[in-house]
């Protein structure tokens, strides 16, 4: 994991293990491994059905409930992406533009959305190609804004994409059977809650699926919380720099003057 203060570079599971080992002096805190697999509320509290490491079964009771369970990434289907995930796949500029300075980049998508991103990652790098797999749908003016920063457009259908073995980019495969070589392609992939106990207890969710909370971080049931990162905002954000108010994100951009 990149932009975490004080952690910058430390492998996930490792930074789970400290904050694990960090909870141990609270002894009123108590860690159980366990799924939960039901999530419903009782007139005055929550009733919680989880799954243990051995499948025993239990029920926790609360007042209150924290909904950390994440989101899941809805990537392109585009052979090979999955594989390179997190590596010759990005996804954040912020977490892993530093990263991939001065590389050759890619940009993947379509319309304002891939327009905004190229724009983005060409503070970074300044070799970007945006590939929209198909038509690009991308207005005049995004086109220009794209030009003015020599971010070139390939609109070809994306046949796969070839990776090395250490998990990083090797070449873009388009259909017509060229190749474009890139050190890394960002996407901006589509997200939905991992499980979906904020259904389940009637949270109200954003047009976009996430968890919906107003200006004191409250979800629209009482007592049930979004994760304590969220930000203070009537709209929760599902990406990471947001999220983590830990991040430098921008003080490790190249170009500090700001984002387009
Ligand atoms: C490829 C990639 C690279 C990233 N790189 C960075 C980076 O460099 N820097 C950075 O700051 N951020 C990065 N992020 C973002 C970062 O990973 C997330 O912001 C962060 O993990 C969100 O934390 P979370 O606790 O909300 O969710 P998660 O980390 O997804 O944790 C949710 C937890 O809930 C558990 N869970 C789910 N359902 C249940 C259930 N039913 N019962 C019990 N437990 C359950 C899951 O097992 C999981 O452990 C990256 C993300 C991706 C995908």
């Amino acid at each position: 994991m990149q932009s975490f203060f004080t952690r910058d570079g430390i492998k996930p599971a490792e930074l789970l293990r400290i904050g694990l080992e960090q909870l141990r002096p609270y002894t009123t805190v108590e860690v159980r491994p366990a799924r939960v697999t039901q999530l419903a509320t009782a007139p005055d509290h929550f009733e919680l059905q989880a799954e243990g490491e051995s499948g025993r079964t239990f029920t926790v009771t609360a007042r209150k409930v924290l909904l950390a369970t994440g989101v899941e990434d809805e990537l392109p289907p585009v052979p090979g992406m999955r594989d390179l995930w997190g590596h010759g796949v990005l996804h954040c500029p912020y977490c892993h533009g530093w990263e991939v300075r001065g590389q050759a980049l890619a940009v993947y998508g379509r319309g304002k959305m891939v327009t905004g991103m190229a724009l983005l990652i060409s503070r970074w790098a300044t070799d970007v190609i945006v590939c929209t797999d198909g038509p690009g749908h991308l207005s005049e003016n995004a086109r220009r804004r794209l030009r003015q920063q020599k971010i070139r457009i390939n609109e070809e259908p994306i046949s796969h994409l070839e990776g090395k073995p250490n998990g990083e980019l090797r070449y873009i495969v388009f259909e017509n059977g060229e190749k474009l070589a890139r050190h890394a392609i960002f996407v901006h992939p589509h997200q939905h809650q991992r499980a979906s106990f904020a259904e389940q207890l009637g949270c109200r969710l954003t047009s976009k699926g996430a968890i919906w909370i107003d200006k004191h971080v409250q979800t629209s049931v009482r007592g049930c919380m979004p994760p304590a990162t969220s930000p203070p905002a009537p709209e929760s954000h599902t990406g990471c720099c947001r999220r983590n108010p830990g991040s430098y994100c921008h003080a490790r951009s190249p170009d500090p003057g700001g984002v387009p």
